[in-house]
């Protein structure tokens, strides 16, 4: 994981929702169930609906049934009493009928229209809210028959009902049937809550929260594992985002083997070019047939000498004589071997602190640090004595000559070269295989030394 802020893990935020997240919350499983609940909500509103109003028409049919039955029960009795005009009577029957569940009021009019009897009213449809409230009323001829069978029409009664009570009557069934559905619908909830977030919504904050977690180092240490079992297209995700893992793990494994190839090999080739250019700079300063480090290198040195070393800075030029006449004779080759050997005795004359170099052709060059005049002159003067006793390859003893120059303060390279060679320059002169020291005055010359 980086310093940053981490990405909201929704695994952790999701995997264990509460009821409230289950059904409001925003995730694939908190919709599914929201449209599975509200798809249930409206058929079984529907369906309850439907059961209510078959409910309530066989109800209304059952009222009728009752209102018309009235007539067969009372319709002779009434008629008889008002044949015989037995108000009594009337009133009796009429109240009885009231008394009956399904009548609001009843009343008994003449063969005229006249009111005779009247008993309810219309005030008992205040019990039912107005919507609901529709009275209705049937009419029944009253009709006296005499001991002939002859039928005399005497008036007719009205009785009075609402649909009302139909409706009382199927108002527990309606309680019933909405207390079913809630307990179906909580209970669907429950199941649904729990499967929907099992089956969907589980395995997607895993799925989220394996994707979240993913990092090239842990990559593909533990492969994607859905709680839920089964078989269906979440596990095949979970299958494909494995494999995914396992293609990109090998990837970057093999990348890291490339890389590590590619570093050594860089490695190497580093550490050859390395070698080659200490080899090269070794050879731009050093001379390929003594070994002994050639002009450039005495120059470096002798510059850097003069930038450091203060007074007793002396510098020996030394030079075989004749050896022209050996490569004459001998040939060139036999010059080389000479050469070789002349650089191995001046060499083991040398002490620890001076420089030896070829300063070119037959011209050696001893830079002395910390020596003065009188002491380099003695260093010259042994490798003289040591060249002059050395066999040389082919050619016997041979002699070399000597300039010894000591550094005046302030004087600069080329000066102190010039005084050498001056003094060199006096050796030869003065009949060669001798060491001539340079005068410390800056005008001496090979002239003036002649
Ligand atoms: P002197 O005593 O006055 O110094 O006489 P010399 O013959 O030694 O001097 P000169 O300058 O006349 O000749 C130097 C010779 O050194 C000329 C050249 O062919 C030879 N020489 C220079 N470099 C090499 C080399 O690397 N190998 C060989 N074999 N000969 C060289
Ligand atoms: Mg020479
Ligand atoms: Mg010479």
């Amino acid at each position: 994981m980086t310093a940053s802020a981490p990405p909201p893990d929704p695994a952790s935020t999701d995997a264990r929702p509460g009821p409230a997240r289950r059904l409001f919350g925003r995730s694939l499983a908190a919709r599914l169930l929201r449209v599975i609940l509200g798809c249930y909500l409206v058929v079984a509103v529907a369906v309850t609906g439907a059961q209510v109003a078959m409910e309530y028409r066989s109800a209304h049919r059952r009222l009728e049934a009752d209102v018309r039955a009235m007539e067969r029960t009372f319709g002779e009795g009434l008629a008889d009493a008002l044949w015989n005009f037995n108000k009594g009577v009337l009133r009796g029957i009429l109240r009885g009928v009231d008394e009956m569940p399904v009548v609001t009021g009843v009343e008994v009019r003449d063969e005229h229209g006249g009111l005779l009897e009247s008993v309810g009213g219309s005030e008992d449809g205040q019990r039912w809210p107005s919507l609901f409230d529709r009275p209705f009323e049937r009419r029944f001829d009253l009709v006296y028959y005499d001991e002939n069978r002859r039928p005399h029409r005497v008036g007719h009664w009205i009785v009075r009902s609402n649909d009302g009570i139909a409706l009382d009557q199927v108002k527990e069934t309606l309680i019933v049937i909405l207390i079913n559905s809630l307990l179906k619908t909580l209970a669907l909830l429950a199941i649904f809550s729990i499967v929907v977030h099992r089956m969907v919504g589980r395995p997607l904050a895993e799925i989220a929260g394996f994707v979240t977690q993913l990092d090239i180092r842990t990559l593909g240490d533990r492969p994607l594992q859905l709680r839920s079992r089964g078989n269906h297209e979440l596990h095949l995700l979970a299958g494909v985002f494995n494999l995914m893992t396992a293609r990109l793990r090998r990837a970057f494994d093999d990348n890291a083997v490339l890389l590590r190839d590619l570093q050594e090999a860089n490695a190497t080739l580093q550490a050859r070019v390395e070698e080659r250019t200490r080899d090269l700079e070794r050879l731009a300063v050093t001379d390929p047939l003594t070994g002994l480090g050639n002009r450039r290198a005495l120059d470096e040195a002798l510059a850097k000498a003069v930038r450091e070393e203060g007074a007793g800075l002396s510098l020996i030029l030394a030079d075989i004589d004749h050896f022209k006449a050996i490569n004459d004779r001998h040939g060139h080759a036999v010059g080389d071997a000479v050469l070789v050997a002349l650089a191995a005795a001046l060499g083991a004359e040398a002490r620890a602190g001076d420089r030896l170099g070829r300063w070119g052709g037959e011209e050696f060059v001893i830079l002395c640090p910390a020596t003065g005049l009188a002491e380099a002159q003695g260093l010259a003067e042994a490798m003289r004595r040591r060249v002059a006793e050395t066999e040389l390859p082919g050619v016997g003893q041979r002699t070399c000559s000597f300039g010894v120059a000591e550094r005046i303060a302030g004087e600069s390279a080329d000066g102190l070269l010039a005084r050498a060679d001056a003094a060199l320059y006096a050796a030869k002169h003065n009949g060669r295989d001798r060491v001539e020291t340079a005068d410390a005055d800056p005008a001496f010359d090979r002239r003036s030394a002649a």
